[in-house]
């Protein structure tokens, strides 16, 4: 019984490490296999990408890893790069995040040109623009992943939950972040802004599929999988926090 188990945990870490020198490899390739995949604005849908969710929520983990602990590579910036990625991109995921300029996507992903689909707006907040550019992301490029990534000390959720109110575009953006003022309005104050960054990267995701149709119809297919993620400012770690 022992010995099968042996067995079993051997293979499971064979398994692990198979998947993620896989993954590292189809990182290092991502340019070339990109090349052509896209052929101009607008025209094949989602063909060509060979990226499926798990191997790209390794490569961010591992990025992110190597970012938080300095190790950082700043891969894919250079002419050659661009070359590669003239004809086309295969991002590996979508990620809609805070417009912050402590929380650079590329940056604390260790991520290079090519690598991701970046959608920002203060608080991550998913209005229609955003929408539509992960539909794109999704239904043109064949993004497997779609990362929502709140960060601690977002000034944007901080104004959501001193219920102030702002003229112009800016309220209206403030405007999505109700529900999550909603959510910890019963918490005591010294949780509430902790809970509520946490709380606007879980409720962005399920608002994602609940606000389009196209999003919510490649989940259902299993072409398309939405994880909830925090960005900590201090440390420079990104959590995931649920996959769905
Ligand atoms: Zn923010």
């Amino acid at each position: 019984m022992r010995r099968g188990a042996n067995m079993f945990g051997l293979l499971a870490h064979a398994a692990l490490i198979l998947t993620l020198a896989f993954g590292f490899a189809l990182w290092r390739s991502a340019p070339l296999r990109a090349e052509g995949a896209e052929g101009g604005h607008g025209a094949a849908r989602g063909r060509q990408n060979p990226w499926d969710a798990d191997a790209a929520l390794a490569v961010l983990k591992a990025g992110n890893e190597r970012y938080a602990t300095g190790e950082h590579v700043h891969p894919k910036k250079d002419q050659s790069d661009r070359d590669l990625l003239s004809g086309g991109q295969a991002p590996l995921a979508a990620i809609l995040s805070c417009a912050d300029s402590r929380a650079p996507t590329e940056l604390l992903f260790d991520q290079g040109l090519g690598d991701l689909f970046t959608v920002r707006a203060a608080g991550a907040t998913p209005g229609v623009d955003q929408l539509g550019s992960l539909e794109y992301a999704v239904t043109h490029l064949g993004v497997p992943l779609i990362v929502v990534l709140s960060h601690t000390k977002c000034g944007a959720v901080g104004a959501a939950l001193s219920g102030e109110t702002e003229p112009g575009a800016l309220g209206e953006l403030l405007k999505e972040l109700d529900p999550i003022a909603q959510a910890v309005a019963s918490l005591p104050d010294e949780r509430k802004a902790s809970e509520a960054v946490i709380l606007t990267a879980k409720i962005f995701s399920e608002e994602l599929v609940q606000k389009s149709p196209v999003l919510a119809q490649y989940v259902a297919a299993n072409k398309l999988k939405i994880v909830a993620a925090v960005y900590d400012i201090d440390s420079g770690k990104v959590s995931f926090l649920e996959e769905n």
